[in-house]
């Protein structure tokens, strides 16, 4: 099986408990362990695959719980790091039908040190970059884009997924869009929101988006469309995959159960490229993805709601 490693932040989610989506209002908030790759990291080693977490947190308490809430869920912690800066927060307000709003206080995350000694791991592995902060400037850009240039020359499985959050590209969006075009270019896997797609694609009809993309260079793409399932598209071939019905709490952490449960099982492949030419396989893999992120959604918080092996598989 191969390793997965995970690139981006680690935080804190403060959920403002009983304040529909006004973060304005709330009083109470609860702390939760976050960050999209973190959570993927999560969702692949609690299918029983293999993550590595590449990031960071501050020298603080909330570091400690977060770095032990990665290891309790038998991630690999040994490429994280700690820094002096505070570990970064965010604070989240969920609506009535389980969707979300955040505010972000970044910290830590942005001083990520790129480690030479890192790349060698990647050989014959697999690099998920699926950052929401990492296009933003700060140590964990420069250390993002050379771990993906690392993975590029080791012939490493690339997933890339934008996680898009308008909170932190206000009246900059068009920066997002373009920094974001080299991943999309290389990667082989893309994981892409429906408002994502059609953030970088300027198109909004689906088929558009897909083609505008793949003719970026995207070879396999995933739009995740919430309760409708997923679409999946390749150069030549395009499926809407239906999900699962399930009656949804809480939304959070759906997209990285749905990108770690189709990365675990491209990780137990013998040789991860060949799937990006198997559409059918594409086609069952997703199918699983989506049960893992419809499970998700079904539990308030993202890592305790990750599906095992057995909820998805058997
Ligand atoms: P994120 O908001 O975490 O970036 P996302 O918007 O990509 O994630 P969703 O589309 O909400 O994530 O969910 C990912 C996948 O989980 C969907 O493609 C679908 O398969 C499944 N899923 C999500 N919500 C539901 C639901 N209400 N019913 C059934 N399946 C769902």
């Amino acid at each position: 099986m191969k390793s997965i490693y995970c690139i981006g932040e680690l935080l804190i989610d403060f959920v403002a408990e009983g304040q529909g989506n006004d973060l304005s209002k709330a009083n109470t908030f609860i702390k939760k362990p976050g960050g999209a790759p973190a959570n993927v990291a999560c969702a692949i080693s609690k299918l029983g695959g293999n993550s590595r977490f590449i990031g960071s947190v501050g020298r603080d308490p909330f570091g400690t719980f977060l770095l032990h809430v990665l290891k309790e869920n038998n991630v690999d912690i040994s490429l994280a790091q700690r820094c002096k800066t505070f570990t970064t927060l965010a604070f989240v307000s969920l609506a009535e039908d389980g969707e979300r709003d955040f505010v972000f206080s970044r910290g830590a995350d942005k001083k990520l040190k790129y480690d030479s000694s890192v790349k060698k791991g990647f050989k014959g592995h697999m690099v998920h970059l699926g950052a929401a902060t990492a296009l933003l400037g700060g140590g964990l850009e420069e250390a993002y884009s050379r771990y993906f240039f690392d993975a590029l020359t080791q012939d490493s499985f690339i997933s890339f997924d934008p996680n898009f959050r308008g909170d932190l590209w206000r009246d900059d969006e068009s920066t997002f869009v373009k920094k974001c075009m080299p991943f999309i270019e290389k990667s082989h896997l893309c994981k892409f929101s429906l408002e994502e797609a059609r953030l970088l694609s300027g198109q909004t009809d689906l088929e558009a988006c897909c083609d505008f993309l793949h003719d970026v260079g995207a070879k396999v793409i995933t739009i995740t469309l919430g309760g409708k399932g997923t679409l999946l598209s390749t150069q030549g071939l395009k499926k809407t995959i239906p999900s699962i019905s399930v009656t949804p709490l809480d939304t959070t952490g759906a997209g990285d159960a749905f990108i770690g449960c189709l990365l675990y099982q491209i990780s137990t492949l013998d040789k991860a490229l060949a799937v990006l030419d198997d559409f059918e396989l594409l086609t069952k893999m997703v199918e699983k993805a989506n049960v893992a992120g419809a499970i998700t959604t079904t539990g308030f918080g993202a890592i305790p709601s990750l599906p095992t092996y057995s909820q998805v598989f058997d």
